[in-house]
């Protein structure tokens, strides 16, 4: 796909999620919009793969529900055909000891399996999920704002300062003082204070450590796992929603939704260089040579990349390229994706029940057990006992992605350090893909044979085949000191960059990552209001 010439308004450098919306909403604001991705698809990290001939398995990102309601409506996806479908399911969770938990959408529902655990957690799940409710429905404030310029407050500002101030007072006193005090809390104090029950604990806390290099006792976690549910019907148990099709089918929606709106959108077209010229942009310069010139260009890739990267260091500055190399990218995400012959069996309670296995399956039993995965990756290695989040796609969406009776298993590996200690990912892949495949045979004995092909997706593939700077998946740890205002760093946290026209809409700006328009969405609304004000 090769886009027109230009002249155009603006360019959006990277054709992931986020820099499609962002150039849907610039092209239907009237602005000559052009994406440029590097890879010979659109969609990042919506890409799909195929573990096997004839079966096709969501290659990185497998469950979509963080979706922000807004980009749906005012981009008109359903009318591109975006079908979600959402499991009545949300978590399976099976336990070493053949017990399990099951985390449903309905609060009172799990509250009644849970009662065969311990009662106290059953009597104490229908309040935390409540709160995590209303906790998570101030974060979605958080997350719609822009984060105010602490320098130089405008009246702009103020305006968001005074609707966030509504918002949290909205809470009520009581919930208010709550989110003060759990926001810098370990997620694992945080469900520790409701629930009794080891495996209640880490079925819970696990979204509070995902993508992240934290453990369940970081400082932090529990913003991570409140941010998760912002927005959107997540609760206590989180969200489990899939597309129709499978993640692509979401980035073909968003590319016809770009185009539908006049944007252009080129692949294979790798940016080198952000042009400039007396502190302004120009355009950019492409690897082939080829140079574009716009006033506005908007990188959809991770913050750190863009400055260290794609920006002049003269241009940067010593103390900005310093800063911009100290953003956190500390990469601890892997990928298993197997093509099964047919569905294998969990040997816990409930574990021969398709239903139970539609939506997120979690190896997390336990806050130790988590902990324990998370510490041999500070040592630079991968623990015995990984932290899976598991889904069979195919349960709920049969839709042409196996052969008849087969199924696809998409596996998030946590924590897979990007720097290893010994050896190096390309000789550690298969051995990743064995431990995998073996922690599972665990919980579903069989499984191993059911395996027809298997594809291992390392850190390093990340950066490589991805562009994620250290394989984030996030384009940035979602740590305290990268979040709001602070993200990718204090001072440039509204999208614009100190190169006059370059501004970030990719997940390492804020409200962070995660499959949601959320930052291609705010980013576009800040281009627009400069343009305006220009005028
Ligand atoms: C393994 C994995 C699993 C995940 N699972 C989930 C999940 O289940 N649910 C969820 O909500 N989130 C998940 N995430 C996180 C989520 O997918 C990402 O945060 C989000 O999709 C990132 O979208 P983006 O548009 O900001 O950036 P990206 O998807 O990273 O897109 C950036 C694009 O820029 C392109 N690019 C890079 N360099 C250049 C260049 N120089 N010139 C032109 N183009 C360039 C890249 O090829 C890419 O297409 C997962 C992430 C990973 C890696």
């Amino acid at each position: 796909m090769t886009a027109g010439t230009g002249p155009y308004d603006a360019i959006v450098v990277g054709g992931g999620h986020n820099g499609l919306v962002c150039a849907a909403y610039l092209a239907r604001a009237g602005l000559r919009v052009v994406v440029l991705e590097r890879r010979g698809d659109v969609g990042g990290a919506l890409a799909e793969s195929e573990p096997a001939p004839g079966y096709r398995a969501p290659a990185l990102a497998h469950t979509v529900g963080r979706l922000h309601g807004r980009v749906v409506r005012d981009l008109r996806l359903s009318d591109h055909r975006l079908t979600l479908i959402r499991p009545e399911v949300r978590v399976f969770a099976p336990q070493p000891d053949g017990r399990s938990i099951t985390l449903w959408g309905d609060p009172t529902r799990t509250a009644g399996d849970l009662r065969a655990l311990s009662r106290k957690d059953a009597e104490a799940y229908p309040g935390f999920d409540r709160k995590v409710r209303a906790l998570a429905s101030f974060m979605a404030h958080v997350q719609a704002a822009t984060p105010p310029d602490l320098k130089k407050l405008s009246v702009a500002d103020a305006l968001g300062g005074v609707r966030l101030v509504r918002a949290f007072r909205r809470l009520g006193s009581k919930a208010g003082r709550e989110i003060l005090r759990v926001l810098p809390m370990a997620v694992a104090d945080f469900v520790g204070e409701a629930f009794e029950i080891e495996a209640v604990r880490g079925a819970l806390a696990a979204r509070g450590v995902q993508y992240a290099a934290m453990g369940p006792w970081s400082a932090g976690t529990t913003a991570v796992l409140l941010s998760d549910s912002a927005g959107n019907d997540g609760g206590a148990a989180g969200q489990a929603v899939f597309v129709q099709g499978g993640p692509k089918a979401l980035a073909d929606v968003l590319l016809m939704a770009a185009r539908g709106s006049g944007a252009e959108v080129e692949t294979a077209a790798e940016v080198a260089s952000v042009t400039t010229q007396g502190g302004r942009v120009t355009g950019v310069a492409l690897t082939s040579g080829r140079e574009l010139t716009a006033p506005i260009v908007v990188s959809g890739i991770d913050p750190k990349r863009t400055l260290l990267r794609l920006v002049d260091p003269v241009e940067l500055g010593p103390t900005l390229g310093w800063r911009a190399s100290n953003i956190r990218t500390p990469g601890v995400v892997a990928k298993v994706n197997l093509a099964l012959e047919r569905l294998p069996r969990f040997s816990s309670e409930g574990g021969g029940e398709p239903r139970r296995l539609a939506g997120r399956i979690l190896i997390a039993p336990g806050i130790d057990y988590l902990e324990r995965a998370f510490d041999a990756s500070k040592y630079g290695r991968v623990s015995e006992e990984p932290y899976l989040e598991v889904t069979i796609p195919t349960i709920a969406d049969p839709s042409e992605r196996a052969p008849q009776g087969g199924h696809v298993m998409s596996v998030l590996v946590q924590w897979a350090p990007y720097h290893l200690r010994e050896g190096d990912w390309d000789a550690e892949r298969e051995g990743l893909g064995d431990l995998v495949v073996k922690t599972l045979e665990t919980y579903a004995p069989g499984l191993s044979d059911l395996v027809v092909g298997r594809e291992v997706i390392t850190p390093l593939d990340l950066e490589r085949e991805y562009g994620l700077t250290e394989g984030h998946p996030l384009h940035g740890e979602p740590g305290l000191d990268q979040f709001f205002a602070w993200r990718p760093l204090l001072g440039l946290a509204r999208y614009r960059m100190p190169v006059r026209g370059l501004y970030l809409c990719g997940s390492g700006a804020h409200p962070g990552g995660g499959v949601t328009g959320g930052p291609g969405a705010g980013a576009a609304r800040e281009v627009l209001l400069d343009r305006k004000a220009k005028r």
